[in-house]
């Protein structure tokens, strides 16, 4: 077809929609370790539309539609999320906290508006200042996590201009997610909290054993989990509360307590074994990287993409605790 004489030609080839692809236009690759609903928002951000639509883009009605997300993985939301932007469901899965093991120590999605009731988000605005793209870590939602090993600092949970938790979901400006929903203010300029060392080291222990015990199913079954929630009364400083509804400056207020007293509410144990692996990544102050790397190479064969099955232990802890401990003693 020739729309007027000596112009070009133009021919009809094809259907448009069979033409075009599915994706949306801009591609944002998640980071690691990031939570499925700040890589959700990132993605909304770069394509144009503020949190809150991109919620009803994906068939969320108002509230906390993207760490309802993170914890319920809806198929129909994923599978928008991965039809539209090519990354598989399996990887969609990793980056969620569906079927969690530790799923009773993050903090609960719940605004109780006390000044020292927990939020439900973490940050350490250092990490969001060095990342190119901001993004919110999954290991900032647990409530044993108050510190940054990485910048030696403590966590925060609200704005500081205006005590607002985090609330990216309600975001309907088109701005990044590090800017605060209420105020405005650049999460990334917070000032720095103060932690000292050793209680960063009791953070980083308490991770190391939750992670690695998480690998075998027996964290679920244990007494740990019911001793960290109850870390409020042992070091007594909110008799009666749980740690996951402190809020984050509560909670180091009671890990400061916390390294005052002996370890032996963290070390007990039946097995004799899951003692000895307690006590030395206490007394590597946690800084055993190949803990780090065991725990990520079991995790990510944990998390194949089986959700609905129960979780088969994929390791005999003591086997792994006896290898390590081999290493320890025998560093190559
Ligand atoms: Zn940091
Ligand atoms: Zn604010």
């Amino acid at each position: 077809m020739t729309i007027f004489e000596g112009g070009p030609t133009i021919a009809v080839r094809a259907r448009y929609d069979e033409v075009v692809s599915d994706r949306w236009p801009v591609f944002v690759r998640p980071q690691p370790g990031e939570l499925l609903s700040s890589w959700t928002h990132r993605l909304a951000f770069a394509n144009g539309i503020a949190p809150r639509p991109f919620g009803r883009v994906l068939g969320f009605g108002p509230g906390m539609w993207s760490s309802s997300l993170d914890m319920n993985f809806q198929s129909d939301a994923v599978n928008i999320l991965s039809t539209h932007t090519g990354i598989s469901l399996p990887e969609l899965f990793t980056m969620s906290l569906k079927g969690s093991p530790l799923k009773r120590l993050l903090l609960p999605l719940r605004d109780d508006g006390r000044r020292r009731g927990s939020a439900w988000l973490q940050f350490c605005p250092q990490c969001l200042a060095d990342d190119a793209h901001p993004y919110f870590r999954r290991q900032w939602r647990l409530a044993t996590r108050i510190s940054c090993s990485h910048h030696q600092c403590g966590l925060r949970d609200r704005c500081p201009a205006c005590r607002s938790r985090i609330a990216v979901f309600n975001q309907v400006e088109l701005v990044p997610q590090h800017f605060c929903v209420t105020c405005g203010f650049d999460l990334r300029q917070a000032s720095k909290v103060s932690v000292s060392p050793s209680v960063r080291s009791l953070d980083q222990c308490i991770h190391d054993i939750c992670g690695l015990e998480a690998i075998t199913s027996s964290l679920l079954d244990n007494s740990l989990v019911r001793r960290l929630l109850a870390i409020p009364d042992i070091c007594r400083q909110y008799a009666a509360a749980s740690l996951v509804s402190l809020s984050t400056s509560a909670r180091i207020r009671c890990f400061v307590r916390l390294v005052t007293r002996p370890n032996d509410w963290l070390i007990e144990d039946d097995d004799a074994v899951v003692r000895l692996w307690r006590r030395s990544i206490l007394s590597a102050n946690g800084h055993a990287p190949l803990i780090e790397l065991l725990a990520d190479a079991l995790e990510r064969k944990r998390l194949r993409f089986r959700p609905e099955k129960r979780r088969q232990p994929t390791t005999e802890l003591s086997t792994l605790l006896t290898a390590y401990l081999q290493m320890m003693e025998n560093p190559p």
